[in-house]
Formats: C-alpha cells, structure tokens, sequence
C-alpha cells in the first residue's frame, strides 16, 4: 500500500461521497487514458470522490504509473498486492478502503466507460441499493466470451432470482452499506446483488457502454465461465443451505427412507407364493434397516449442522445481516 504518507503528495480529502474501485492487472497503456477520463467526470460531481486502484500484481509499468498518479491527483488512492490474487481479492480490497457513501467498481481496460457513472448514480438516486451495468451491445467475442456468459446469466438469473440480464459487468454501483464487511473470494463478486437481494436491497439494471479492449489482453478465457457456474452452486448453497441445514439433510434422507420402507414391506410378503426364495424373508428387512440407519445418520447430521451454524453465527456474518442491517 501506497497510503501512508508518502513525501511530496498531496494531502486525500477525508470525506469523499464517492469511491471508484478500479482492479489493475497489467494495464500499463490504458491507464493514462483511464485517469483522464475517471478524472473529468469526478471534476464535473458537486460532491468530493476518490478513485482506488487496486494494483493487482502487475509486473509491467503499472505499479509506477499508479505511483506517479497518487503524487498528481489527491483524488487518487492506491492498493498494492505483492502478487497477483485475482479480481474478485481486488475488488474487496478496493470495498476495504473506499470511504464514500456511494461505490462504484468497475475494469481498469477501458470497456467500461467512467462517462456512465453519473448515469449510475442518477438511477440509484431514484430509490435503489445497486444499480448493474448491462454490457447490451457487448464488444467482446461471440463464441469465447458473449455466449457462455450469456447462459450462465441464464442460469444466475433462474437460480438466484434476480433477473439482471449481465451479471459479469463489472460496472456497478452499489451504496457502501451493501459492499461494506462483505468477504468476498474465488468469483463471488458477481454475486453481489443475488446475495444483496435475499435481504431486502433494491436492485436495478441500466444499459451502459461497452468498448473493444484497445490495449493489453484479456486475463480470462472460456473456464472463467465453468468457474463461474461452481460459485454459482456455491452461492445457492451458501444462501439456502446456511439458514436450513436440517432442511436439506431431511431431504437427503428421504430417498433412503423410503427405500428402507420398500425393503420392509417386500420382507412381509408371502414369499412362497411369489416363488421367490424364502430367504429374502430375512435379507429384505435387513437391507432395509441399513437404509434406516442411512436415513437417521443423515438427519441427525442436518441436527448437527443446523447447531454449528446457529452458535457460529457464520452465514449471518458472512453475507445476509452485514447486508441487510446498512442498507437503507
Ligand atoms: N484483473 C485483475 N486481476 C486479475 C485479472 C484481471 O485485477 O487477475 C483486472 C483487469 O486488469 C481488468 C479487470 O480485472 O481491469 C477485468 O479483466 P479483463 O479485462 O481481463 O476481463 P474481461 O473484460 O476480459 O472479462
Ligand atoms: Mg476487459
């Protein structure tokens, strides 16, 4: 981290209502075009805003030019991870510090365009917790990018209930109380406003710009889209599972308790007239109570699990109340 007093550079104001997360990874020649733009729309807010940049690992010039950019601009503030963590770890980073009523995250490419942020802001002004970026008219490729994306947002829409048409935008915004102690790993912030969601925040869409990338390459390629798809499973597990443990084991014994009734009751059929070999008197009713057993463990384990997540509090901490206790 560059935050620290650093000789020569212009003093931060305390109390900006708008922070801009941006993550860096090796993007040496959009940068200086990125500030520029990112600065012309901060001169044009009646409020204070800072940017973050998240310099995430870069091993071209990044980290220097984000240096020589915290000493010009007191409105800049830079993170510096010592390797390359990927970003969704950038992203929280950027949550950890940003001191503004408002967040807004977006890549620090140039595909998004820092020009819709005031467009951002007036939507979630008319009464919502985040407003997501929807890439319409995408510029990226067809079979390796718009197509897998576009069924994994199928997907998240279907399983999640929140029906944003592009939940990989990066561009959003979000009011502070929603990013704030969130702990957030792998793909997870993408899920942000399907987790926001379960606990009552307000959440929108708006079409905003999407550019070609100029310079640098893209980090990701198809598997992004196949890890995608596991956080989403995680996410559905994380929500459901954490507040009903019991509720998902009882269903996981069901199909062995019923199998274990089946094996009985084929045990108490006269089997002689069946012609079926007498003992399956005995084999039967025995298969079946290791199916009972089957059953009962499973429930008791939904017992155990709905007692490890109410005395650790751990689903509560992680994602649903840090969110439903800030947001206005
Ligand atoms: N990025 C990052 N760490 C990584 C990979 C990417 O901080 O490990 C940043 C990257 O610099 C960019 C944003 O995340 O600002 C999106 O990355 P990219 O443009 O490669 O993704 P795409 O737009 O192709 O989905
Ligand atoms: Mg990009």
């Amino acid at each position: 981290m560059v935050e620290a007093s650093v000789p020569g550079a212009p003093s931060r104001s305390r109390d900006p209502y708008l922070s801009v997360v941006v993550p860096i990874y090796e993007e040496e020649e959009n940068l200086p075009i990125l500030q520029a733009e990112i600065a012309a729309v901060f001169d044009r807010m009646p409020f204070a805003c800072e940017v973050i940049y998240v310099d995430d690992g870069s091993r071209d010039r990044s980290r220097q030019i984000l240096k020589r950019f915290y000493l010009e601009d007191a409105r800049v503030r830079v993170v510096l991870f010592r390797r390359n963590f990927g970003q969704t770890p950038a992203l929280q980073a950027g949550f950890d510090h940003a001191r503004g009523r408002l967040v807004v995250t977006m890549d620090g490419d140039l595909q998004n365009d820092p020009a819709d942020i005031p467009r951002l802001i007036a939507h979630l002004e008319t009464g919502y917790d985040i407003v997501a970026g929807w890439r319409k008219n995408r510029q990226d490729a067809w079979l390796s990018r718009r197509v897998p994306s576009m069924i994994a947002n199928r997907m998240m829409a279907h399983l999640s209930g929140v029906p944003l048409h592009d939940s990989g935008c990066t561009l959003k915004i979000f009011r502070a109380g929603v990013v704030k102690n969130l702990r957030l790993y792998a793909e997870l912030h993408r899920f942000i406003p399907a987790m926001a969601k379960t606990t009552g925040a307000r959440v929108a869409e708006l079409v905003v710009n999407h550019r070609e990338r100029r310079f640098g390459r893209s980090k990701y390629g198809i598997m992004r889209t196949v890890r995608v798809i596991f956080d989403l499973m995680t996410v559905k597990m994380l929500i459901q599972f954490a507040s009903r443990p019991l509720h998902w084991f009882a269903l996981m014994s069901m199909p062995f308790l019923l199998a274990a009734g089946l094996f009985f009751v084929s045990g108490l059929i006269d089997v002689e007239r069946w012609r079926i070999v007498g003992e399956f008197k005995v084999t039967f009713p025995t298969i079946g109570v290791l199916f009972l057993i089957l059953a009962v463990q499973l429930f008791l384990l939904g017992l155990l699990g709905e007692l490890v997540v109410k005395s650790s509090g751990v689903h509560r901490r992680v994602i649903l109340d840090t969110i439903v206790s800030e947001v206005r």
